[in-house]
């Protein structure tokens, strides 16, 4: 920050004259008498107390004493009075006031005196005092105005118009081309003094270049309050009388280039002005170096990062293509969405929520625009490629989502890192479509990384291969004989059909597919069908599987060994016929043979001259083997039974 002093600023020549006047008759008379303070200043008059200049109220208090006449000037009957009561009576007016005295005493008197100011200032009690004709005070135009509006003072009567010297020129200006436009019997005299204008102009030149103004000066000196209300115009002003109103508190929320302007008004002695000059000075250094303390302690608590440098993020925002991140530097911290993940289906809510400590990699610091960016993904990558390699290692499955259908085969992301798996390891069929398994959940395994190109190649087939053998496995260490499983038809051939139990095929015989005869398993299933199989025996060494459709409590036999008995004679209904009988069904899933020898009690060379099959037939039931369900039936004993009785009946 800089502070100028206004070029023209502090004791006008009047207020230097008065003083030095004043401090002369105070050496000389040890102590003087000033009528009213010398100056509208207390610093000022507090300082001349102690040389002895006292101030008197009124003459009397001043009688038989050396009285000094300030500056403002008095009323010529005041004067007389302290010629005559005071030892010494000292005249101190400022020269511009006393041409003032000059003009309007020597109006005549049937003219008339108009005088611009503020009626209670001494000087203007003073001018008005000077007067021999009639004198009338204005504070502006409309005053003067409403003298001639009134009649009070004729248009065709001559007057003279005066100014008090600490009158504002822009103000005077204005109405004095008013005045000479209506009222051209007034005669205008400018006595506004040089030194309040140049104050002014300077003090105003400096406040519009100036961030604040400090006016110095007694609070009741009207040309220091006019000052300050001219600074006030065009920035930040203060009105201190001494150096002791001044605070740090004036520079707080000043820009570090920012111009601090000191004007004072004609009452204010240099040594203020300086002082003011010399505390601000302090003020602005010692603030300086709270700001640079505080800056530095700002600085040193911002972490500074760098291009490359890892480091931990809290997420503290979220838009549609970036994270906002805070990394506890003075910079705000962005990751672009295609820098948060590889998988470009994701969303930023779908990687990251607001309160998420991330770690990321910091790929610009621009210090310029107090910004930094950052990739999360490097690191997930970096991590993800860690992690495949030790799951490779493991030889651990592992799982991602497939993004997308590339040349030649499929990308998954697992861990944030991406991994091509080639369209031969995904076990997708040639027929198949490899874009069905975009968005879909794979197992797959790591079959080859190459870490310095990033490069990840996986199979998902080889994964699918260990769930397979893994559940093999596991069938082989929990098969038992009798257990049930729901399979699935596979293949059909002559002697059975193959059944998917799950792990393997298992092997359906044809004569285990049904209780009742069949002759072949595709008059019965066919490809695809469903159907319930319990385990008749295996081979864990060979893989093989004996299965059986049968169900146990639909077992013919049961309800043929409950209901049948050696020696009774049936019906049966002959199914097939073979070399050495015929088979005939006893009840549905119970077949018996009628051996050749047991056809006729005649001897039979050839069954199809006897027998065909769907002949229905009366057989005895000659054995029944319960452990190999077999029955043996017999024509021959029911031709046997029957021939006594004939030849009975033939005696
Ligand atoms: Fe004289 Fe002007 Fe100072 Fe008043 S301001 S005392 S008129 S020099």
């Amino acid at each position: 920050m800089l502070i100028e002093i206004a070029d023209k600023s502090g004791f006008c020549f009047g207020v230097e004259r008065a003083i030095e006047l004043t401090e002369q008759a105070a050496e000389k008379h040890g102590e003087v008498y000033t009528l009213g303070p010398l100056i509208h200043n207390e610093t000022v008059t507090d300082s001349l107390e102690k040389k002895g200049i006292h101030i008197a109220a009124d003459i009397e208090q001043a009688a038989g004493k050396p009285l000094v006449i300030r500056s403002h000037g008095v009323t010529r009957k005041v004067q007389e009075q302290a010629e005559a009561v005071c030892s010494d009576c000292i005249d101190a007016t400022c020269p511009f006031v006393k041409k003032i005295h000059k003009i309007v005493s020597e109006q005549p008197e049937g003219a008339a005196v108009i005088i611009l100011g503020d009626e209670k200032h001494p000087e203007v009690i003073g001018i008005k005092g000077h007067a021999r004709c009639r004198a009338f005070v204005c504070k502006d135009f409309a005053d003067i105005k409403a003298l001639f509006d009134s009649g009070t003072l004729s248009l065709d009567k001559d007057a003279a118009l005066v100014i008090q010297t600490t009158f504002d020129r822009g103000r005077f200006l204005e109405y004095s081309q008013e005045i000479r436009k209506h009222y051209s019997r007034v005669t205008i005299y400018d006595t506004i003094c040089s030194a309040t204008s140049e104050r002014q102009k300077n003090a105003e030149e400096l406040a519009k270049r100036a961030e604040l103004m400090i006016v110095v000066g007694g609070k009741h000196s009207s040309n220091t309050g006019k000052l300050a209300e001219i600074c006030a115009r065009h920035c930040t002003t203060v009105f201190v009388e001494n150096a002791a109103e001044l605070s740090k508190r004036l520079v707080k929320g000043l820009r570090s280039d920012s111009i601090i302007g000191i004007t004072a008004g004609a009452s204010t002695p240099a040594y203020t002005i300086r002082e003011v000059h010399r505390t601000m000075d302090e003020i602005i250094k010692t603030n300086e170096n709270e700001e640079l303390d505080f800056a530095s302690m700002l600085e040193q608590s911002f972490r500074r990062v760098y291009t490359n440098n890892r480091v931990k993020a809290t997420v503290v925002g979220i838009n549609k293509n970036e994270a906002v991140v805070e990394l506890g530097t003075k910079q705000t911290g962005y990751i672009p969405l295609d820098e948060l993940t590889n998988d470009p289906n994701a969303t930023v809510a779908d990687v990251v929520s607001i309160g998420d400590e991330i770690d990321a990699i910091v790929t610009k610091v621009d210090d310029s625009n107090g910004v930094i960016f950052l990739s999360k993904k490097k690191v997930d990558s970096a991590l993800g490629m860690e992690k495949i390699a030790a799951s490779k290692e493991a030889n651990e499955t592992l799982e991602g989502v497939v993004s997308a259908a590339v040349k030649g085969g499929v990308i998954v992301i697992t861990n944030g890192t991406r991994v091509f798996i080639p369209a031969s390891q995904t076990g997708v069929p040639r027929s198949g479509k490899l874009e069905d398994l975009v968005k879909k959940t794979v197992q797959f395994k790591v079959i080859e990384i190459n870490e310095q190109r990033g490069r990840v190649v996986g199979s998902i087939r080889q994964a699918n291969r260990e769930v397979r053998d893994a559940e093999k496995a596991k069938f082989w260490e929990s098969i038992e004989v009798g257990q049930k499983f729901e399979g699935e038809v596979r293949s059909i051939e002559d002697y059975g059909v193959f059944v998917d139990i799950g792990a393997v095929d298992g092997l359906v015989r044809t004569s285990e597919l049904t209780w009742n005869r069949v002759s072949h398993p595709k008059d019965i299933v066919s490809i695809g069908d469903k159907i319930t199989v319990i385990v008749k025996s295996y081979d864990p060494e060979k893989k093989r599987v004996s299965l059986s459709a049968k169900d146990p409590d639909e077992n013919p036999w049961t309800k043929f060994v409950a209901d049948y008995a050696v020696d009774d004679v049936i019906k049966a209904t002959v199914v097939s016929i073979t070399e050495f009988g015929a088979f005939a069904q006893i009840i549905p899933g119970v077949d018996g043979l009628i051996h050749i020898s047991q056809i006729s009690t005649e001897r039979v060379t050839n069954i199809a001259n006897v027998l065909a099959v769907g002949q229905e037939v009366d057989v005895k039931i000659i054995d029944i083997d319960a452990d190999k369900n077999r029955v043996s039936l017999s024509m021959k004993a029911l031709m046997e039974d029957a021939a006594p009785a004939e030849e009975t009946d033939a005696e």
